[in-house]
């Protein structure tokens, strides 16, 4: 069987030898040893001043909502995974759907302005698989009306744009660390954000909004642990290699499927991290043609995105003709480091032969 991923796990003894460190000291989780190290880590990694390691990729969308004062209405894409939605609706804060533009499937920039009421307070949108949204003209847009921007890095780890992480822009940036993620602690994720103020704030949220007898706000639990921050040290280091492994099938893949799909274009100034591998199909017959052929082969990919999120069932219908009509075309191949030469060839003769 071929699944869309496959977690990349680092030898068994060199997780349990990190993971030792916190058994020693008996402290498992609460800002121990393994988690500041991965923070320091990533930080270098990531060339970012402001960085909380933290439970999962979901809390922290909702943390920068909360830090940013969000409660109204917020800009957002309608081609994400629902996370991004339901953070919004989670915070009771309104999702103003834009559609995508057809080139990079993020947010089309052009289309911002069109949206914005008085009651618009920030831009949540999605580097749609590592591909980044149009961030000059979205500055200059919320520049322009005084609203914050959130990004939903989710697939933007090891995405370099015109030097600098991809997770540096906007006010926050937000990263998921899961096991089906380019890089992961298992379950996990962080906030990044560029201003000092914010990232205070931010630290009192991730613990309950108190350090020791001294209460600041609000807050949520969204601390995480040793277990995973030592998955995370383990992972981290090999991440050239597992870019570079991506990158490899992307291109055997790009060899294989020639021009018969039309597949992502990465922008010159992109150092990619190659954590997808979308192809768009001409119908989405054709695409459920393959599904089934796939399927037959025991291969699956993933209808992801799928469905559009200006058509979910508990949002306020609003017209996103291009997202609705990719979401429904799009299927994102089996992309991981074990995948062999033979598994991409297998792939990509279902498809070629449709
Ligand atoms: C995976 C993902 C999330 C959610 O991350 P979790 O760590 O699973 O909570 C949010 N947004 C996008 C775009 C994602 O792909």
């Amino acid at each position: 069987m071929i699944n869309v991923t496959k977690t990349y796990l680092p030898p068994f003894e060199e997780y349990t030898a990190v993971l030792k460190r916190a058994w020693d000291k008996a402290w498992i989780t609460n800002n121990g040893e393994l988690v500041q190290e991965l923070e320091q880590g990533l930080k270098d990694y990531l060339k970012v001043n402001n960085l909380l390691f933290c439970n999962n990729g979901t809390i922290v969308l909702q943390m920068a909502l909360k830090a940013l004062s969000i409660t109204k209405e917020v800009i957002t894409t309608p081609f994400s995974y629902v996370a991004t939605t339901n953070a919004i609706l989670w915070e009771g804060c309104q999702p103003i759907f834009v559609d995508i533009d057809p080139a990079t499937f993020c947010i089309d920039a052009d289309k911002i302005e069109a949206a914005i009421t008085e009651k618009t307070q920030a831009i949540l949108a999605t580097h749609v698989y590592g591909i980044p949204c149009d961030v000059e003209k979205i500055k200059t847009i919320a520049d322009k009306y005084n609203l914050k921007v959130i990004y939903d890095g989710a697939h933007a780890f090891g995405c370099t744009y015109k030097g600098k992480s991809l997770l540096s822009y906007g006010d926050i940036s937000t990263c998921s660390f899961h096991a089906t993620k380019i890089f992961h602690t298992v379950e996990g994720g962080c906030i990044i954000a560029n201003n000092e103020v914010v990232a205070r704030q931010l630290l009192f949220f991730r613990q309950f909004g108190h350090i020791y007898d001294d209460y600041f706000s609000i807050g949520i639990n969204g601390k995480n642990s040793e277990m995973h921050a030592a998955m995370g040290l383990c992972v981290l280091p090999k991440m050239a290699e597992i870019i570079k492994k991506r990158k490899d099938i992307a291109e055997q893949y790009n060899g294989a499927l020639g021009s018969f799909l039309r597949c992502l274009e990465i922008p010159e100034e992109l150092e990619y991290n190659y954590s997808y591998y979308p192809v768009v199909f001409d119908s989405d017959e054709l695409l459920l043609k393959a599904v089934e052929r796939l399927r037959h082969h025991e291969i699956y990919g993933r209808r992801y995105f799928y469905p559009s999120l200006n058509t979910l069932p508990f949002v306020k219908y609003q017209n996103c003709p291009i997202s609705e009509d990719i979401s429904k075309r799009v299927l994102c191949l089996p992309l991981y480091f074990e995948l062999s030469s033979e598994g991409v060839k297998k792939i990509s003769d279902c498809i070629i032969s449709l």
